[in-house]
């Protein structure tokens, strides 16, 4: 039994919508049937209630006491066929709804007066107590045979003492019949209204799924590869908007990085396509024809320069894919930004001599940062590099290392070529060269240096920045934060 509910699927959000619904519905049709019922009911019997009273103040305008006796007069027509006495056995073809229902007892509780039908009720005696003490008293009785009677009992009094007592009934079978029709009738519309109520709800859940399955279908066909596509976005302001919304920018997300992946691929298939061709024309040059010692000395010098650039291509690859899994753990010492600045300047001294470019460093102040050396040392070649190769002989490139009080800030700018407005937010992207005319035949240009350098920077919680201007220099900031900052 266990197994077969395990087994069985929980219902649907519509079949559970409805079936809320419908509980919603039954428990407020059950509380508004009460209160119906009972208001309906404590009217009518409200009604009869004052009907009898004013029934029994007409019959006591004709009932007189002159101390000695009480004189009775039948103003109502109610006291026609009464008795002074009440007989032993009632006489039972004797209807209570037909029939008036009256008796008048004097201050000891003797009958005065009974009407034929009043002999038929089981009256309790707390009722006349009650009026002799002088309080009206109402209540339902019943007769012999079963049927419900509401009872008035009022008191006559002279001087505020009681002399007599009158008792007027109603039988209670037409309010009774008129409740019990309108409680069948109830009973039966309950059904109807319930069966309407599921109904219109499972209704309202296809109707209110129905932006839903549009995102659905849509999703669908995002899913067979057309990441072109958006699912249509509702107009109202609802959760189903900020769903469409969400996977709207799910997709353009993904779009983006699948778009940037391929391109990517296509870039690096491109990139390592032209060493190895190099490397292969010259293998087959050197086949082909027999060579001089210098041109064979001058095919392994451009054999090995183009292995080199391409060893360098894989490894700066590797590192960015390394990245883009997340999967590099960076050290995490103190290091002296300030030193490790002068040393890499000092590095470059001999590329800069080579290429007629001055190259000055001021790092006065010792600057402790937190990260890992090795990245960051190649961080700041790629940048320095790219200032000295860029720049021409009898330029400038000064490197700058100062503080704030919250970070370090490494500043490397240069008199070189600058770099065109429409091309700054680029260059930090993957294989992207400003200008492609002018790579560097000497350097290993792969136009991945800066997208290393950015992704480096980021990783030690660093922002990097370019400021440039065509033909006067361009000048990259970099910001880190110091130790002070990082142990906070
Ligand atoms: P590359 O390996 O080609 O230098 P980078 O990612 O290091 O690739 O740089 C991307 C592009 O940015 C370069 O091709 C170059 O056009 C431009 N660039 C970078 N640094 C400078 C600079 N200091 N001056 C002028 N242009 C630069």
């Amino acid at each position: 039994m266990i197994r077969l509910f395990q087994r069985l699927r929980p219902p649907g959000v519509r079949i559970q919508l409805m079936l809320w619904y419908t509980i919603v519905f039954a428990l407020l049709i059950l509380f508004s049937d009460i209160v119906l019922y009972t208001q309906l009911r404590s009217t009518l019997i409200a009604s009869l209630n004052t009907a009898l009273q004013l029934r029994s103040q007409q019959i006591a305008s004709g009932i007189s006491n002159d101390g000695a006796s009480i004189t009775i007069r039948d103003v109502t027509g109610d006291l026609s066929g009464s008795d002074t006495i009440a007989p032993d056995m009632p006489d039972a073809s004797i209807d209570v709804d037909f029939g008036s229902l009256v008796r008048i007892l004097n201050s000891k509780g003797q009958m005065l007066r009974i009407s034929p039908a009043f002999r038929t009720l089981i009256v309790p005696p707390t009722s006349v107590m009650q009026s002799l003490h002088g309080s009206d008293w109402q209540g339902n009785v019943m007769t012999r045979d079963g049927q419900e009677v509401r009872l008035y009992s009022v008191p006559l009094t002279e001087n505020g003492t009681p002399f007599a007592v009158i008792q007027v009934g109603e039988s209670l079978t037409q309010v009774n019949t008129a409740l019990r029709s309108l409680f069948l009738e109830l009973l039966l519309i309950a059904p109807f209204i319930l069966l309407l109520g599921a109904v219109g709800s499972y209704w309202l859940g296809i109707h209110a799924f129905a932006p839903m399955n549009r995102l659905i279908q849509t999703a669908q066909r995002i899913k067979a590869g057309d990441l072109h596509q958006r699912v249509p976005v509702p107009r109202a302001y609802d959760e189903v908007r900020a769903l469409a919304l969400t996977l709207n920018e799910m997709i353009e997300h993904l779009d983006q990085t699948f778009t940037r992946q391929r391109r990517f691929v296509a870039d690096a298939s491109h990139e390592l396509r032209t060493p190895v061709t190099a490397i292969r024309s010259m293998t087959e040059l050197a086949q082909l024809k027999t060579l001089t010692v210098e041109e064979y000395e001058h095919t392994f010098d451009t054999i090995n320069k183009e292995a080199e650039r391409l060893g360098h291509l894989i490894s700066d690859l590797l590192a960015l894919a390394r990245a883009d899994e997340r999967r590099v753990m960076l050290e995490q010492e103190a290091i002296r930004l300030d030193t490790l600045v002068e040393a890499v300047v000092a590095n470059a001294e001999g590329l800069a001599l080579e290429r007629g470019v001055s190259l000055q460093v001021h790092a006065s102040e010792p600057i402790t940062i937190c990260g890992d050396e090795a990245r960051l040392i190649q961080a700041v070649i790629n940048v320095l590099d790219n200032a000295l190769l860029y720049t021409d002989a009898g330029g400038q490139v000064t490197v700058r290392v100062e503080a704030t009080s919250t970070h370090a800030l490494l500043t490397i700018s240069d008199t070189g070529i600058g770099i065109a407005p429409e091309h700054l937010p680029h260059i930090f992207e993957r294989f992207y060269r400003a200008d492609p005319a002018r790579v560097r035949k000497e350097g290993n240009s792969s136009g991945l240096g800066l997208a290393i350098v950015e992704w480096t920077i980021h990783a030690h919680k660093g922002t990097i920045a370019v400021e440039s201007q065509l033909g006067l220099g361009s000048t990259f900031i970099v910001s880190l934060p110091r130790v002070s900052m990082l142990s906070q």
